[in-house]
């Protein structure tokens, strides 16, 4: 038996079943290349889903990790550690951002931001709006808040409050708003929900209707965020800015580490006692993120995940042209790249996806729409080639 195979066995054997993992057991990775337990390679184009944006075991982000995990590891919220402060530096020198609050994953965040916008708002508003096939975590809060009832099957009742308005429709969301509505939530671009960008136009008239109603506009920027789309943030590019934004999964090349930043107005309404996380900001996750911000914000670092999404996109775009059967159009900001599925390309989009497996390519199938790939930003265009060449290979099979 070989050695992927044992470890499947031996994982399945202990694993509660919440994923469909794929038979490899990955045991190295460096760049956006990984190896499994029997030797062969794979191209990394899902990068842990949207998280070693740096590839895999980036040397500094190692450097990082074992010093900081040599000095302290943990102490907890109720004293400072200088990782920590750094971090929050960092992100609220670099954004619009005065405050934050370090957790350990994108739902923590989310969480934090809910729980925020509730109680921050008069009259206590407790209600939130998010869109249709959003994606915002699976903790009980932001579960309810995702716009996709298949998460919500088997798990009610939701805890109350969490309206979903249809995606782009700004006249459908402003007819939900009522005297209890405290917030907007949404992602700049929707990715789970199948890379599907919103409109420049609809996510500033989100922001003029938050205005004109006094709703705090939150981002779920945990998939956006952190260089992704070519920014630090996606809002950078949308002529607006939110009142609060969530952080995670780039956020730390790996460790978990999630944030939610706000202004220091909306941030006075959390008080000791009202939030608390015991590993939140943890030393050794926010070192990790510290390199990490440091080295997207480095000169031309940002530029290029812009120059090499464009060539990404152009690449797809062909052989949009070249399948047409299977393909209609290529989406997305940055190195967040979709490559959407025609209605026969969406019954083989699982299969597309095995093929490239076995192949040693690392891409899913998102939205049940979409050919989805979030790349290590530190991809290069021979790395972009490649994974053309053999998609274009399984295309033609068809
Ligand atoms: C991944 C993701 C989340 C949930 O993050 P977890 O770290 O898995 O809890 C929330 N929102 C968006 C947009 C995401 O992509």
């Amino acid at each position: 038996m070989s050695d992927n195979t044992k470890l499947k066995e031996r994982g399945d054997n202990v694993f509660i079943g919440t994923y469909a993992r794929y038979p490899a057991a990955m045991v190295q990775g460096t760049g956006c290349r990984l190896t499994d337990a029997d030797g062969k390679d794979y191209l990394d184009f899902l990068s842990g889903i949207a998280v070693c944006a740096l590839g895999h075991s980036h040397p500094d982000v190692r450097d990082a990790i074992c010093s900081q995990a040599g000095q302290l590891v943990h102490v907890s919220n109720l004293y400072y550690t200088k990782p920590q402060i750094e971090l929050a530096e960092l992100i609220t020198t670099n954004s619009f951002g005065d405050k934050i609050f370090l957790c350990n994953s994108g739902a923590e965040a989310n969480e934090a931001a809910i729980k925020l916008a509730r109680i921050q708002s008069d009259e206590g508003r407790y209600k939130i709006i998010s869109l249709a096939g959003s994606f915002h975590g699976r903790t009980l809060a932001t579960v309810a808040a995702t716009g996709q009832p298949k998460f919500h099957q088997g798990f009610e009742p939701l805890p109350e409050g969490f309206l979903h308005a249809p995606f782009g429709d700004l006249a459908a969301l402003e007819q939900l708003v009522d005297k209890e509505t405290c917030a907007i939530l949404c992602e700049p671009l929707q990715g789970e929900g199948g890379v599907r960008p919103l409109t420049k136009e609809y996510l500033q008239g989100i922001r003029a209707l938050c205005d004109k109603h006094g709703l705090l506009l939150i981002f779920d920027e945990i998939q956006t965020g952190m260089g992704r789309t070519g920014t630090l943030f996606a809002y950078e590019q949308l002529g607006i800015v939110p009142d609060i934004i969530t952080m995670a999964k780039a956020l730390g090349n790996g460790l978990p580490i999630g944030g939610m930043m706000t202004t220091d107005e909306i941030a006075s309404s959390f008080v000791p006692g009202t939030h608390a996380s015991t590993f939140g900001g943890n030393p050794v996750a926010c070192a990790a993120a510290v390199t990490t911000v440091n080295i997207m914000l480095a000169d031309g670092f940002l530029a290029g995940v812009q120059e090499k999404g464009l060539y990404f996109k152009a690449e797809i775009q062909k052989l949009v042209e070249r399948f047409p059967a299977l393909l209609t159009s290529v989406r997305g900001m940055g190195l967040i790249v979709g490559g959407v599925l025609t209605e026969k390309g969406v019954t083989l989009g699982g299969e597309i996806v095995t093929k490239m497996f076995e192949r040693g390519f690392l891409m899913n199938f998102a939205g049940n729409s979409v050919l989805r790939f979030v790349p290590p930003l530190i991809v290069t265009k021979s790395e972009i080639d490649e994974i053309i060449a053999a998609l274009a290979e399984v295309l033609a099979d068809y």
